[in-house]
């Protein structure tokens, strides 16, 4: 065969989540009425005063390559929200902006890690996280954390999972899919077993704004010296600004590391695109306020959403503080048979609530949590009542 899938990618799994999704999307063209509680992005549009900064950058002629690292200004802007926001000292030589977050965290993972390594993952993660860990033939070493520790992971599990080729440890805070925030001593914890153990982290803060009831963030590499050392921070505009679309994400974290990653991004990618790094400055040095009402609006959603879910028979659902997830577990569930639908695990329950309840949503099982399910909030209002009510009828039917 001409065509031989490298050993690497070939181990990458096709998600059997996007099965759910296909699903879903053949149910609506044949005209049902599918509720998507599924979104990962958004709902809001991308502020007029971004817009109009990209718009403004093409007709002053901002459409040709820049610094593979993304233009300076941003860099400088980054670096200094990075001082205002969390604490923390880069030069804009320690920064590079990417095509969206997620290319800055595969940036990083290609950079350290080789063949064999061990990279442990607290789970529920975000779904890109393992994959590409083998994407580069690095082992995704999950280790589960409780929900009733609000999915903070405990040193001793950290431990157990530890071996002579671990290298790297990585997360996101708040999280996706749990909404969990971590706390100081978790973060504390998690930079101990680094410093014991001598791991790179990387800290995945890309829904930092995003944090209610008081919650505050903290970054981890802003614990110590040796976290900061040791810490490459990942961020972007997608979450914060809905800018999904834009593809801006970047990291910051030491020059050597920095540098290896813009040699990955020179040969692949160049830079982010022009136009919208011009737009990815307007929105970072904007006055923050502009997003006191996105975030009022998720807060009400997110109350709205998670009690329902948790006055749902059989569901348990924590209530999130951050990013824009509600993660009930629905494991009470598995063995029973409910409106003609065996629900046997995170797979079967989200077709029985899609197929059953015209409810879509992204089963547990992509996020290394088979118990769950993941919801979202950034809908309209309406659609959490609707959905809750779909939900409320099905399960008792
Ligand atoms: C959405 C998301 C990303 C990727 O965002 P980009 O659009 O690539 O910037 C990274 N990490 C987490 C946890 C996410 O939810």
């Amino acid at each position: 065969m001409p065509f031989t899938i490298s050993h690497f990618v070939a181990s990458v799994a096709p998600s059997a989540t996007l099965a759910v999704s296909a699903k879903a999307a053949a149910m609506r063209a044949d005209g049902v009425d599918v509720l998507s509680l599924s979104a990962g992005e958004p709902d809001f549009d991308t502020p007029d005063f971004i817009k109009d900064a990209a718009i403004k950058a093409i007709r002053d002629g901002k459409t040709k390559y820049t610094d593979v690292r993304g233009i300076g200004d941003l860099r400088a802007a980054i670096a200094a929200k990075f001082k205002r926001e969390n604490g923390l000292s880069y030069s804009p030589e320690e920064v590079l902006v990417s095509c969206g977050a997620k290319q800055s965290v595969y940036n990083v993972f290609h950079a350290l890690l080789n063949p064999g390594d061990e990279v442990i993952i607290p789970a529920p993660c975000w779904v890109s996280y393992p994959e590409m860990a083998r994407l580069v033939g690095a082992k995704p070493v999950i280790v589960p954390a409780p929900a009733e520790r609000d999915f903070n992971p405990t040193r001793e599990a950290l431990e157990r999972a530890a071996t002579r080729r671990t290298r790297m440890i990585v997360f996101s805070t708040p999280g996706n899919p749990t909404g969990a925030v971590f706390s100081r001593a978790t973060l504390e914890t998690i930079a101990d077993f680094a410093r014991a153990r001598d791991l790179l982290i990387i800290s995945d803060e890309i829904y930092e704004k995003l944090l209610y009831d008081g919650a505050q963030h903290l970054s981890i590499a802003s614990l110590s010296d040796d976290a900061k050392a040791r810490t490459v921070v990942v961020n972007g505009h997608s979450k914060t600004y809905a800018m999904t679309g834009w593809r801006i994400g970047y990291a910051a974290g030491p020059r050597a590391v920095i540098h290896a990653m813009g040699n990955i991004q020179s040969h692949t990618t160049s830079n982010p695109n022009t136009p919208a790094q011009y737009a990815a400055l307007a929105a970072l040095t904007a006055d923050q306020k502009f997003l006191d009402p996105f975030i009022a609006a998720f807060d009400r959603r997110r109350r709205a959403l998670a009690e329902g879910l948790a006055r749902l028979p059989g569901v348990a659902c924590r209530m999130p503080q951050g990013a824009f997830y509600a993660f009930p577990d629905f494991s009470a569930l598995y063995g029973r048979k409910i409106g003609g639908f065996e629900v046997r695990d995170s797979l079967t329950c989200a077709t029985a609530l899609l197929e059953g309840a015209h409810v879509a949503t992204v089963p547990g099982e992509g996020f290394c949590a088979d118990a769950h399910q993941r919801f979202s909030y950034a809908v309209r209002d309406s659609a959490i009542a609707d959905g809750l009510a779909r939900l409320a009828k099905f399960l008792a039917g």
